[in-house]
Parts: structure tokens; sequence; C-alpha cells
């Protein structure tokens, strides 16, 4: 079998770049482990443009989050799926000072668009302690992403585009003008393999570090609130439950789940909110995180036909769709990677 991508991995990095590389019209093959425990399919699947202790605008906001919107909703046509849930995000003040530090943001342009203020929510106040009031951010919601990769799995097997097995760098050949694995013969290789990439002989230089990420699923008495709430921890409401997460843990000896992060994870949401609640689930999982937290895309430093797209961290649902054309335009047209995401940022790690 010739084609003329190979892609390994289908979470969402390889998932959104195989769509990429089919709407211009090229051949794919993906090879995927079938993991049952992945990032991709554990995430919360939130983006949000107003991020971090001190809610600050994230890395390329005015860029990524309209792009991001035409995107899934374009793919939701494609695949056939709803996965996509624009959501308003709730963040109470933490004090007088600080709501006067928002009203004085809000009327800054570069704010403007994103939040909008709110005195009292009778909702919310039942449900929460926010004496203060707060804000909501726009153009932010989640993807449910683990339903969208299975429409893509789907939509691959139909197609007859992917393999369930593990692609490693010794079951391949890497000859000047194609890549043979199995029997199959492609242009080029692009690996899209999330934390695993630590076991990647080629690209294993890179600093991708693995950061285990742990999330709650809760039962909250009385629950109606619909937008997502932000204050330390995330309540993100699913269809009978809430979705609470999650950490960030660089030390880790196993993917379980540790009463530590549980404790963690319960004592941020009882200090917001008012209501009770029940542990009904606790799931966890690894992001590919990066040392300068941007994604990593390009080229081998040696070979020509072996290439890399990973490095999404805690923010793939809003990287992935913008960078993931970058990646196609890149393989196919040549085009320049932006500098802060391309790989030779890292050269001087390869020996
Ligand atoms: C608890 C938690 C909450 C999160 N919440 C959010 C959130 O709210 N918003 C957000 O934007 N992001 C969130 N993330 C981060 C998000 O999940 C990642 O940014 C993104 O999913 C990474 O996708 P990926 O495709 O690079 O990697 P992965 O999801 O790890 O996918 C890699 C795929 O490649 C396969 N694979 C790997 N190696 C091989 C091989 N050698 N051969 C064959 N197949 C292989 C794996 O089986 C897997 O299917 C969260 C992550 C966690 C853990």
């Amino acid at each position: 079998m010739e084609v003329d991508y190979l892609v390994v991995g289908q979470g969402l990095a390889g998932s959104l770049l195989s769509y990429n590389l089919l709407k211009e019209n090229k051949s794919v093959l993906i090879v995927d482990s079938n993991e049952e425990i992945t990032s991709s399919k554990i995430a919360a699947g939130i983006y949000n443009p107003i991020t971090g202790r001190r809610l600050v605008k994230t890395w390329l906001a005015d860029s990524l989050f309209p792009f991001l919107d035409t995107f899934y909703s374009d793919l939701e046509s494609f695949l056939g799926t709803t996965f996509l849930h624009k959501k308003a995000m709730f963040r109470p003040f933490d004090s007088i000072s600080d709501q006067n530090y928002w009203y004085g943001q809000s009327s800054d342009e570069a704010f403007k668009s994103y939040i909008r203020l709110v005195e009292t929510d009778q909702e919310i106040l039942k449900h929460y302690h926010a004496p203060y009031g707060g804000f909501y951010t726009e153009l932010s919601g989640y993807v449910q992403v683990k339903l969208m990769l299975e429409s893509f799995d789907t939509y691959f097997q139909q197609q007859g585009m992917i393999l369930q097995e593990n692609c490693s760098v010794e079951n391949l050949t890497i000859l000047e003008d194609k890549i043979n694995f199995k029997n199959i013969s492609a242009k080029a290789i692009i690996f899209c393999e999330g934390h695993n990439n630590k076991d990647n002989e080629l690209f294993k230089y890179l600093p991708i570090e693995p950061t285990k990420g742990q999330i709650l699923d809760v039962k909250i008495d009385n629950y109606q609130i619909e937008s997502i709430v932000n204050k330390r921890v995330f309540i993100l409401p699913e269809s009978n439950y809430q979705r609470i997460g999650s950490t960030y843990e660089r030390d880790f000896d196993d993917l379980l789940p540790t009463e530590e992060a549980r404790n963690d994870l319960s004592a941020k949401l009882e200090a917001v909110l008012k209501s009770q609640y029940k542990i009904i689930n606790q799931r966890t999982a690894v992001r590919p995180t990066t040392v300068d937290r941007r994604p990593i895309l390009g080229k081998h430093p040696l070979y020509s036909n072996v290439f890399i797209f990973n490095g999404l961290g805690t923010k793939g649902v809003s990287l992935a769709p913008y960078f993931s054309l970058q990646m196609a335009n890149f393989l196919i047209h040549h085009k320049p990677l932006m500098p802060e995401v391309d790989i030779r940022r890292f050269d001087y790690l390869y020996h």
C-alpha cells in the first residue's frame, strides 16, 4: 500500500492533522495503538481565552479563538456529530479590589470582546461564594474530545485508513525518498504520539515533559448552571454530572488515581462551592507539555521525510486547529512555521 503520509497517533494532534491533509486530497494512513487512557480521551476539552492565576489573555488568543470556532463547526458537519459547546465561563472576584481592577480592564480594547462583567447572578449565588460578582469570559466553551475522536475513528475505518497497532521507530525503514512500515510505503511520516514521545528514538531529545492530570466527576445537588465556573478549579457541567479539574503533576510513578489529588481537588471545590456534592468517578491521564509551553512542529534535524506534531500541553483544544493547519501547510506547501513552535528552536539539544 502506498500513501503520501503515515501519521502515528490518533489523538487530537494526529486526527486534526490527518483531516487537514485529507482536505488537500492527500492520502493518509494512521497507525494508533488504541490505548485506553490517553490525554485526548480524558481531557475536559475546555477552551478559554483568559487563563492563569493572573488572568491574562492567552498566547495568540486573537488568532486562535475565532479560528477554532469555524474549524470545529466545519468539522462537526464533516463528521456528522455535535461536540462543540460554546459556553461562557464564570470567574468570581476575590475581593472589592479585584472587582475594581476588572471594571478597569473591561473598557480596555484588548479585553473588550472577551469579558462581560456581572455583579450578581441568583443561580450562581445559590451554589457559589461569589459576594463580589465576577465576569463571564466570551469565546470560551468545551469540545467533547473523546466523542470527536470516536467519530473520526469511525470515519477513518470506513475509509480503510487506520491501523490499530504500535508503530515504533525500530519497525521503520527510513529511505531517502520513502518510509516503509510493514507493507506500507509512505512519502513521509509524522509522529503525533503525545507523551509517548519519550520512547521515540528519533525525537526523545525534545523537552516534552509529561504532566499527569486528574479529574473528578461529581454530582452537585440541584445544579442547574449551564456555564463553566472557574475558581482555582473548573466546574464543567455535563449532561447529568459535573467535571472538576484538574491537577498538574510533574512527579508521578503511574497512571493511577491518587487520594492526594482527590483531596486537593475537593478542597479547592469546597472553597468556592456552597452546595453538597458527591464524587462518582476519578480519572487520570498524561499531557504532553513542553518546557516553553509551546507546541513542537517540524522536520527531524537529520531525516528530510520524518516529522513531528506534538507538545499540545494543557491547551490542545485551542491550539490544535490552528497548528494542525500550519503543519499541513508546512508539509504540503512548504510554508514556514512560526518560529515559536518550530522544532528548530531545540536543535541545540540534538546530538
Ligand atoms: C486531566 C486532563 C485534562 C485536560 N483538560 C484539557 C482541557 O480542558 N482543554 C484542553 O485544551 N486540553 C486539556 N487537556 C490536554 C489535552 O488532552 C492535550 O493537549 C491533547 O489531548 C494532546 O493530544 P495528543 O494527540 O498530542 O496526545 P494524545 O492524546 O496522548 O494522543 C496520542 C495518541 O497516539 C497514540 N500513540 C502514541 N504512541 C504511539 C505509537 N508508537 N504507535 C501508535 N500509536 C501511538 C496513543 O495511543 C494516542 O491515541 C487535558 C489533559 C488531561 C490529562
